[in-house]
């Protein structure tokens, strides 16, 4: 018997402004020079690194291992102290800083030059939180929830995002500093990229008996987005189509499906064609499949 399933792709998915202009930057100078590096992986997708890594393009872990090639300013961007060293050392410098992370490192400046305590929202741990900490003179406080704020005495605090954050976490921060302190400076730099690809997840899987994200594993937002999802409905996360196997698919009549902002439409359309595989049996309703961006190149 042929069963109705539903097949629905997020408004907002795949690359972002800040992604595409910095894998358009790594494309164009493929064309320049034959070796290149990258400070880390230029964005937090292991399929894309692998491409450009046919183009000459080599993600290095640090300074020592640029060895005089030219070397490309990952979209996350870098430490200050890493960026004028690589000025010194008068390499070739292709800066692919996402502009949206240029212009909090710059109010992380100003705000540790105008003496506020700087509060980061964000995981200490990733590279955009590492840079942005350093144009914070003196160390700035890094926390992942308002419990982290406890004791906290400054009578002057400001608050800055990692860019991938939820804006329900600055509230939180926000409604717990207010009553603590006699000046609060809030920087909401969470970019609108991530917010918009938060908010179509949520609304997707809300009418979704099961949500596919695609993207990194070790990728920020592509991880927000399924732990936003998962509140909703039965949530897989993927980075290719060889991960879906199509009996988990098959009792499953409204599936939706998003992607990280480092995620690549050629890996979004294998995905959809793998599920339209799965599904060869049943009667499909498709929509939003050309919302996919290079979804008709491809096919
Ligand atoms: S998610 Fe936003 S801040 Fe990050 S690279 Fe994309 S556009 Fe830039």
């Amino acid at each position: 018997m042929n069963q109705d399933v539903k097949v629905r792709i997020a408004k907002n998915s795949g690359f972002c402004f800040g992604v595409k202009r910095a894998i358009n930057l790594a494309f164009e100078a493929s064309q320049e020079f034959d070796k290149i590096v990258t400070l880390g992986p230029i964005i937090h997708n292991p399929q894309m690194v692998a491409k450009l890594q046919e183009k000459g393009i080599e993600p290095v872990n640090n300074l020592q291992e640029v060895d005089g090639r030219p070397v490309i300013i990952r979209s996350h961007g870098i430490e200050k102290t890493e960026y004028k060293q690589l000025k010194l050392m008068g390499i070739p410098l292709i800066d692919a800083t996402c502009p949206f992370v240029s212009s909090s490192q710059k109010y992380a400046t100003k705000l540790s030059k105008e003496s506020y305590k700087v509060i980061i929202i964000g995981n200490k741990h990733h590279p955009e939180v590492v840079a942005l900490q350093s144009y914070i003179q003196g160390e700035a406080l890094i926390i992942t929830s308002p419990d982290e704020l406890d004791g906290i005495k400054d009578t002057k605090l400001a608050v800055i995002c990692q860019t991938t954050q939820q804006i329900e976490l600055l509230h939180g921060v926000v409604d717990y500093l207010l009553p603590r302190t006699k000046e609060l400076r809030i920087i909401n730099s969470i970019c609108t990229a991530t917010k918009v690809r938060q908010e179509s997840t949520s609304e997707l899987a809300k009418k979704s008996d099961m949500m596919i994200v695609i993207g990194g594993k070790n990728s920020s937002n592509t991880k927000m987005l399924h732990h936003i999802s998962k509140k909703w409905t039965d949530t897989l996360l993927i980075e290719t189509a060889d991960e879906i196997k199509c009996k988990e698919l098959s009792s499953k009549k409204k599936i939706g499906l998003t992607a990280g902002a480092s995620t690549p439409d050629w890996i979004i359309v294998k995905v959809y064609n793998k599920i339209t595989k799965c599904l060869w049996d049943k009667k499909k309703t498709v929509t939003n499949v050309e919302d996919i961006p290079g979804y008709r190149e491809e096919n």
